[in-house]
C-alpha cells in the first residue's frame, strides 16, 4: 500500500506540536514489507529525525502535506490532520490519529464527504490484544514522567535529601493526585529523584500499585470508594459526600507538599476539581502544581491552559499543554511503534490496505466507513 507519513508539525499553528507518526525505523520496516512510502518534509525534524535518515530509509520526500495526501491509501499522523487536508486525499482512504472526535464532530463528517476512513487511534478498545497499539498509554507515561522532571526544574530546591558538609538539605514531598497510566511513572518518577512520594485516587485497584511502587497511599477509603471503579476500569464521577470528605483529606495533606502532580479524569466528563484556591492559600511559597488534566477543565482551581501561574502566596501552577510533545523523539518512537503494531489490521495478506471491517478494533476506531459517520459515539 501507499503509506504517507504526515507533517503535523506544520498543521498545528504556533509549534504546539512536534512528534512525528513515524520514524526511520518503522519507515525501512515498511519499506521491507513491500509498502510505498512517502514523508512530508521536515516531518520529524523536531523529533530528531531529518529527512536524510527517511530517505535512507527508503522513502520518498513530498513537499507539501497537500502533496503527500494525495495518492496514499493510508496517512499516518499524530493528530488525525484536518477538514480542508482530508478533502485533498483519495476516495477509500484512511488516516489515523488521536482525534478527540466528539470535541471536533466536525472532522468526521468532512472525513464521511470525503470518503476517508477516519482511525481515531485515541478510541482504540483497551483490550489485552490492543495494548501494543495505545497510543494513550504510550503517551500518558512520557507525560507522567515529564510532568516530574519539569516541576524539578521550577522548583528552586532539591528532590532528595543530601547530607553535606554545608548542611543537609530535607527531601522534597511529592503528592501525585489521580494514579492511571501517567500518575503511576510520575510516582516511579519522583521516588527516583529521592523525593518522599504520596499519591491518591478513587480506584481501590491502585493502592497496591502506589505501594509496589515505594509511595504511601492516602484516600477517603469508605463503602463509595470500594465501589468506585467501572466495569472499563475506569473511575466513576463521585458522590458531593465523598468530594466533601476527600477535599478535606486533601487539605490537610497538601499543606505539607512541596511537589503536586494532578492526573484525575472521568471518562466523557469535566475533570474533577481536587485542589481549590483555599488550599493553594495554605502551601508553601515555591510549590510546585503540575495540571496535567487542564486540557479537560483541570484538576486544580486557577490552572491555565497553556500557562504557567504564580499564586499570590508564591506557588506555581503549570497548565502545559501537549507533555508528549515535550518528548517528542521518545513520544514519537512509541506512538510510531503503536501505528505499526495497528497496521495489520489495515492489511491484507498481500500487502494492500484493506481494513479488517469485522475486527473489534477496527469498529471501536473508525468514525467513518463508506462515506457516513458511524462510531457510536458519534451518532448516538
Ligand atoms: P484516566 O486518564 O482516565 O484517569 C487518571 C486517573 O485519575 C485514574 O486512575 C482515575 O481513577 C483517577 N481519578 C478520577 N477521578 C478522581 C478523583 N476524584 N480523585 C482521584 N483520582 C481520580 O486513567 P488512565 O490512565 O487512562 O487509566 C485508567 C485505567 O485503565 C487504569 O486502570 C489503567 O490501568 C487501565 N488501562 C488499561 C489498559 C489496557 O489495555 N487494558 C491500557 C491502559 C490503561
Amino acid at each position: 500500500m501507499k503509506l504517507t507519513v504526515l507533517n503535523d508539525v506544520a498543521l498545528i499553528k504556533g509549534g504546539a506540536e512536534a512528534r512525528v507518526a513515524a520514524t526511520p525505523d518503522t519507515v525501512a520496516g515498511y519499506v521491507k514489507a513491500g509498502h510505498d512510502v512517502t514523508v512530508v518534509k521536515d516531518a520529524g525534524a523536531k523529533a530528531d529525525f531529518a529527512d536524510k535518515l527517511y530517505t535512507d530509509a527508503g522513502a520518498k520526500i513530498a513537499a507539501t502535506n497537500t502533496a503527500g495526501v494525495k495518492t496514499a491509501d493510508l496517512v499516518l499522523s499524530i493528530t488525525g490532520g484536518n477538514e480542508k487536508l482530508v478533502v485533498g486525499m483519495k476516495k477509500g482512504a484512511g488516516i489515523t490519529g488521536v482525534m478527540s472526535a466528539t470535541d471536533n464532530p466536525k472532522f468526521a463528517e468532512a472525513c464521511a464527504k470525503a470518503g476517508v476512513t477516519a482511525f481515531a487511534l485515541d478510541y482504540i478498545p483497551r483490550i489485552s490484544r490492543a495494548q501494543s497499539m495505545d497510543v494513550l498509554s504510550s503517551q500518558s507515561n512520557l507525560a507522567g514522567y515529564r510532568s516530574v522532571v519539569e516541576a524539578g526544574g521550577i522548583y528552586g530546591r532539591a528532590f532528595p535529601m543530601m547530607m553535606t558538609a554545608a548542611g543537609t538539605i530535607a527531601p522534597a514531598k511529592c503528592f501525585i493526585m489521580g494514579v492511571g497510566v501517567a500518575g503511576l511513572q510520575a510516582i516511579a518518577t519522583a521516588r527516583r529523584l529521592g523525593a518522599v512520594t504520596t499519591a491518591t485516587d478513587v480506584r481501590p485497584a491502585t493502592k497496591e500499585q502506589v505501594a509496589s511502587l515505594g509511595a504511601k497511599f492516602i484516600a477517603v477509603e469508605n463503602e463509595e470508594f470500594k465501589a468506585a471503579e467501572t466495569a472499563g476500569g475506569y473511575a466513576k464521577q463521585m458522590s458531593a459526600e465523598y468530594q466533601a470528605l476527600q477535599a478535606d483529606l486533601t487539605a490537610s495533606h497538601i499543606a505539607k507538599q512541596d511537589i503536586v502532580i494532578t492526573t484525575a479524569l472521568i471518562p466523557g466528563r469535566a475533570a474533577p476539581i481536587l485542589v481549590t484556591k483555599a488550599m493553594l492559600d495554605t502551601m508553601k511559597p515555591g510549590s510546585v502544581l503540575v495540571d496535567l488534566a487542564v486540557e479537560r477543565g483541570g484538576n486544580v482551581e486557577g490552572a491555565k491552559p497553556g500557562e504557567i501561574v504564580t499564586t499570590k502566596n508564591g506557588v506555581h501552577i503549570v497548565g502545559h499543554l501537549n507533555w508528549p510533545s515535550r518528548m517528542a523523539s521518545d513520544a514519537s518512537n512509541m506512538f510510531a511503534r503503536n501505528i505499526k503494531n495497528f497496521l495489520p489490521l489495515v492489511t491484507a495478506d498481500d500487502g494492500a490496505y484493506s481494513p479488517d471491517w469485522e475486527d473489534e478494533i477496527i469498529k471501536g476506531c473508525a468514525l467513518t466507513k463508506d462515506g457516513a459517520v458511524v462510531h457510536e459515539r458519534l451518532t448516538s
